[in-house]
Parts: structure tokens; sequence; C-alpha cells
């Protein structure tokens, strides 16, 4: 594959597009965006806060965009707009105006931050159309601070209000951007029964309809109303929720001219790579225009502790590798806690010395894995089945379970098979969108509309080849069944029965016959299956076939046989557990059971090796990029302005799936073996991390190297002659 030819996926990258006549999107400061600072005010700052001392420590991450807060729920400078509350302890200070000074005097670009979904209560008193209400019509006062209340973005807060602090604050200070914190919520639309809320659809998909065109029209009026009086101020557009979001991004991606991820950290069991995985998902849509990363240094819910520096600087490194501008926070101005400062001191000058190995031209990856936002809307994806040792029989069906778990699982794989791969947004799926991938991965993407078939069967068609698991294309774009699943004939498979058909059960699968899918397996006549699965009718010769299932709990009772109380088929069928296909440089691999999210859920190894497997086939095992060694890492791989960049994220951790990071655990020697296009040479690499160069060779297309070892982070930058 010729990577000199390859352009940059997604949305409107390429475009020129216009928002209301205001601004280029494609075009602007915001495309020079590399680190950035934000510090996050609370009320009482003005009473304490040191702007100089505090600048100065901000200037040391060599922040080329700062952003403060300015307006909202409390304005930071001397309002006179009418219902904008001033912070109480703001006196005849102007917090906000000493940092624009300050941050403008360093060279920085300044992003005004709004607070917009939440109200005082004397703005409750004065305009009572601008809040949510409940089904009584309260209006919705929150948790901590009863005197606060939720505002409706269906009222003319959002098209009356906001604007008008957006035209004081431009008339009062040149920033550069605005950006609304925490709106727009990419999570489920919120209950509100206020005046323009009483008729609202209250299910389905066009609640989701609803959310999203009222965002758009506000994110398109308040990118006009950024740009009135300077053509290049903007709205920078907030976005999060990481592959959970149920708001398009690609929708959002075509008003912003740039995207700030506030996806600060985790908790929990969300894996390490949900920083990186954000960048994907931002990244697929953005293309070569500018995602910023906030990135929290605080303790969770401990918001005035810091982060452990290893958890938080793999945070940063994520977001450098997979594109996107880290812009380090803290809120408040008086620390008891001052240890999170090194970590970004360390960590951003170096990011700013190779500034130039960040700016990404275009991806190097021939995987393209479609990423499905519309699942986390409508699509009722299956839960844990019930079942095992303990349970009593019920009547209750399946439980709901959570959409993203098919991705999660592919993606676990991925990492563990080392594959150079990027998210295709499902609405970027356009011949021209993909050419340059030789696959494309569908996790379950359970809705597709006939246009959306129609595209992956063309692509198959050109060459191009799939892989994809359970009910993919079973549903159209609204959420409704058919009767057989929309690529049926690509799968080269119909239901067996009437659709959905799907089993609720766990359930193996033979091994046929020895295949490349099933390397590694060869001391096993069969494998764990998964929990879900639909039927699908027979394959001609098979290489993989279900056992179907029979109890698991209670031991007396596991066999694969009849019994008395219950007759068994036999625990051989001809129905497959994989349907494999070739035409021409074409190959389609379709799991009809729930793989990728019993990977994930059940953490078995042999989902992941089958998977991996399965990608290596439909790929003919040719990647531009293989990063091959010990442990576990993420890698990307970018078309740079100096060449090419080779990001290695090391993740070999005890703590990879359940934070924080409390060290890292340095991994060996990678060996990498790159090509690029005929023609090019390459002249130097250079180990950023390492701070020095790795001896290499090169052999026609062929580079190859190694990295030492990797203790957090590396990245080898491939210079062109
Ligand atoms: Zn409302």
């Amino acid at each position: 594959m010729d990577i000199s030819r390859r352009t940059f996926m997604g949305g409107a990258s390429g475009l020129a597009l216009q928002v209301n006549g205001a601004v280029s999107l494609a075009d602007g400061w915001w495309n020079q965006v590399h680190r950035g600072a934000f510090h996050n005010l609370n009320e009482y700052d003005p009473q304490v806060l040191d702007v100089n001392a505090w600048m100065d420590y901000w200037a040391s991450l060599q922040p080329n965009f700062f952003v403060v807060s300015c307006a909202g729920l409390m304005a930071f400078y001397p309002t006179r707009l009418p219902n904008h509350r001033r912070s109480q302890f703001l006196g005849d200070r102007d917090v906000f105006g000493e940092y624009f000074s300050a941050a403008k005097s360093r060279g920085m670009r300044v992003i005004a931050r709004v607070e917009t979904n939440w109200a005082h209560q004397d703005a409750l008193a004065a305009r009572p159309e601008w809040f949510e209400r409940d089904e009584q019509g309260n209006a919705l006062s929150q948790a901590e601070c009863p005197w606060i209340y939720h505002t409706c973005m269906y009222s003319n807060y959002y098209t009356e209000q906001v604007p008008a602090m957006m035209r004081e604050v431009s008339s009062l200070y040149d920033v550069d951007a605005f950006f609304t914190n925490s709106w727009p919520d990419a999570g489920r639309p919120r209950r509100c029964y206020c005046a323009n809320c009483r008729e609202a659809p209250r299910s389905g998909v066009q609640v989701y309809q609803r959310h999203e065109s009222r965002i758009l029209e506000i994110c398109r009026l308040l990118q006009a109303t950024a740009g009135e009086k300077r053509r290049d101020r903007i709205y920078a557009v907030h976005i999060g929720s990481g592959i959970h979001s149920s708001l398009s991004l690609n929708k959002l991606a075509e008003v912003a001219p740039m995207l700030i991820a506030d996806h600060q950290g985790r908790s929990d069991n969300t894996p390490i790579w949900d920083c990186a995985q954000q960048g994907r998902a931002a990244k697929a849509v953005m293309g070569a225009r500018p995602v910023a990363l906030g990135a929290g240094t605080n303790g969770g819910a401990w918001r005035h502790t810091a982060k452990s520096p290893a958890e938080l600087t793999s945070w940063l490194a994520q977001a450098a590798a997979s594109g996107m501008a880290p812009r380090y926070t803290w809120l408040g101005s008086t620390p008891n806690d001052e240890r999170w400062r090194t970590t970004g001191r360390e960590f951003f000058p170096w990011l700013a010395r190779h500034e130039k190995h960040f700016t990404n031209r275009r991806t190097v990856s021939n995987i393209g894995v479609v990423f499905s936002q519309r699942t986390n809307t409508v699509y009722r994806a299956p839960g844990a089945v019930p079942g095992g040792y303990g349970t009593r029989r019920s009547n209750a069906p399946v439980p709901a379970g959570d959409p993203s778990e098919f991705l999660q699982g592919l993606y676990y794989a991925l990492l563990e098979g080392r594959f150079v791969f990027d998210f295709v947004h499902e609405e970027n799926i356009a011949a021209d969108q993909v050419s340059t991938y030789s696959a494309l991965l569908l996790p379950n993407v359970a809705l597709l509309s006939e246009a959306q078939c129609r595209q992956l069967r063309e692509y198959v068609g050109r060459g191009g080849s799939l892989l994809a698991t359970f009910e993919t294309g079973l549903y159209n774009e609204h959420g409704e069944v058919r009767s057989e699943l929309g690529l049926a004939d690509v799968f080269g498979v119909r239901i067996a029965g009437k659709a959905p058909a799907r089993e609720d059960a766990y359930f193996y699968s033979w091994i046929e016959r020895p295949h490349e899918l099933l390397r590694g397996f060869e001391n096993t006549k069969w494998l764990p299956g998964g929990e879900h699965r639909v039927r699908v009718t027979p394959v001609s010769q098979p290489i993989l076939t279900i056992a179907p299932p029979y109890p698991r709990g209670i031991p007396e009772t596991v066999y694969a046989q009849g019994r008395a109380e219950a007759p068994y088929a036999g625990p051989r069928s001809d129905e497959p557990a994989v349907s494999l296909s070739q035409r021409g440089r074409s190959r389609v691999v379709y799991f009809p059971g729930d793989i990728d999210r019993s990977a994930w859920r059940s953490g078995n190894n042999d989902f992941s090796l089958l998977l991996q497997n399965a990608v290596r086939w439909v790929t003919r095992n040719e990647s531009p990029v293989k990063v091959s060694g010990e442990g576990m890492a993420e890698v990307f791989a970018w078309e740079t302005e100096p060449g090419y960049a080779v990001h290695v994220l090391n993740y070999n951790n005890p703590n990879m799936t359940r934070g924080s990071i409390r060290k890292h655990n340095p991994i060996g020697v990678q060996q990498v073996r790159m090509e690029i296009p005929a023609g090019v040479r390459i002249s130097r690499v250079e180990l950023l991390r390492a701070g020095r160069d790795a001896p290499y060779r090169q052999s026609g297309r062929t580079v190859n190297f190694n990295i030492p070892g990797v203790v957090d982070y590396e990245v080898a930058a491939l210079y062109r002659a």
C-alpha cells in the first residue's frame, strides 16, 4: 500500500466549511495549538489569587493556549449584564482581565470558559423560564449547592443570555475563543418538563434527535456569535465520554473548528487506554483539525489533591500519541498539595521541544475500526445471561448490557496484537473515506442504514476486507430489526428462524479443521464460544461450529448430553461459529457470537487470540508498522512534518485495567519495522523520550530499528532525508 497517497480520514477535515458564513473551520490559529493550560477558578479565588505567580507556573509548561474561568454561573470580571452574577468575592478586581493580559503578554491564545449548565437562585427568580423543571414544575437545584439550579438548553438562556455574555466579554477583552464547560452533554438526554419541554418525546430515537438538533442549533449560534467582531474568534466545542458518547461527534465536528475533550481521568475499572481511545474517537471526525484533551491533575473526587504522577504522565502521553493537544488543569489558587506541578513541568517542556514530531499530517494505518455511536442510543445491547450455580429460575428477560463492551473487547485484542489502527466514524464510510484501509472491523455495529450496507458491500467489492461480529447490520438506523442481517450476502449466512434469532446462553465452538484463525489452539478440540449469539444457517467447510448450550452452574448437571428431564440434540451441530469468505483481495470474517463482548467481560484469552488471528487473516498479516516485543503497549504511527513518528505507550502494569498506575514497569527491547513510500530515504531515527538516536537499517521501503526499552512512553522520530 502506498502511504504517500494516504489522505487524512474523517468528517469535514478536508473541507473549508463555513458556519453561518463566520469562520472557515479548516484554517486558523487553532491549527497550531499543541499544549494548553487551564486555571479553573472557584468563587473565592479573587480574594487570594496571585495571577503573576500562577502565570509563571503556567508559562513554564510552554502552552500555546490558555483557558481560564470567565463567565456563566458567575463572572470573574466586572460584568454589567443583567442576571449575570459576579463572584461574591470579586470586589473591585477583574481576575479574568488580569489573566487575559498576563497570557496575552506571553504570546498565548486565550479561551474564555463559560459555565452554562448552572445558574443562581437570583437568576431563577428573575428569569424562571431559563431553568429545568420536574413533572411538578419545580426547578431543579444542585445536590450540594441548593442555591444553584440547572438551566434548560431548550430555553432562551442558551440563545439569548449565553450569547449576551459572549458579546460582553468580547467587547472588553480580545479573547481568541470561548468554551462552555461540560456542555454539550454527550450522555443521556436530560428529562425536563419546562414550558419548552412539556410536549417533548420521552422515548425512542426521537429523544436523541431532538437533543442533537438543539445542540447543533446552539453550537452554530454560539459559533456565529463568537465570530461577529473577529472572524477568527471561535467557539471551541466540548466533547467527552470517550466511546460512550451518544452525541454524534461527526456532526459536532461539522460545526467546530476545534474540539476540547474534557476527559480528565479514569476511575473504577476503566482501562488505562481510555484517553488514547478518546483521541481515536475525536480524530476519526476531526482528521488533522485540532482536538485538545483536558487532563485532570487532581486525585479524582478529592479535587484538591494530586493524581499519581505515573497515571497522569500516561494520560498526557496518550493525548500526545493519539494526536491531541494536552491541556493541564488545576482547580483553585491556594493548593495544599503542590505535587501535581512537577508532573506537568517534566512532560510539557519535553513535548514543546519536540513539537514538530507531534505535528501530524496523516495517519499510517491499514485498519479502520468502525466506531458506532448509534449503538449507544437506541440499541438494546444484551447484558449478563442469568444462570450459574446459585441462580433461581425466572421469566425476567435478559437485562440490558453496555453497548460499548463489543468495541472495548476488540480494542483490547488489537492492543494485545500490537495492531496499528484508526477509528472510522460510522458516518464516514464512503469510498473516498475508507480507501486507505485494507480492512474495516465492525464490533457489533448493530445499526446500519441501507446506504451504509451498500457502502460496505461496495468496499468489499473493491477488494476491502471486513471483520464483523454478532448483530452487525441486523437493525436499521432507527433501531428497527431486519428480517435478515443487512450484510447477509457479504457474510455468507442467513438468519436461522425468525430474526433476531438470538440465543442468550453460554456456548462452545468446535474446531472442525485447521485454519490460520485457529493458530495457537492446536491442543484443544473446542473453544469458549460466547454468551449470546445470532443463530445462522450452515456454511460449507466450516472451521468452527456451535456446541448447543447446556447447563453451566451445578457441577453434576454440566454435561453436553440429553437427560430424562430435558432433550438435547447432542453436542454437535452444523451451526457455524464463524463464516469466512474470500473474493479476490477481499477477505470477510463474520462471528455470529458476541466474541468481542465476551473477550472484554470474561477476560478469557482465547477470545482475544481468536480475534487477533482473525484480524491477521483479513489483513493478510500486512501492516505498515510492526512493533514487536514483550509487554502490553499501544502503538500509534503518523506521518509528520519531518518524516514519521512511531509512538509506543507502555501499559504493562498491574493497574492497566484499574487505576491508578502507581509506577511504570519498564518494558524491554521493542523491534520496529516500518514500510515507507518508495523513493523516501530515512536519514535519522531519534528516540525522543530516551533522548538519543537509534541505529537503523533501510532496505528499499523497509526501515528496521530497535527501541532498547520503554519506561512510560517512547516516540521514535524518523527523519526524511
Ligand atoms: Zn426544558
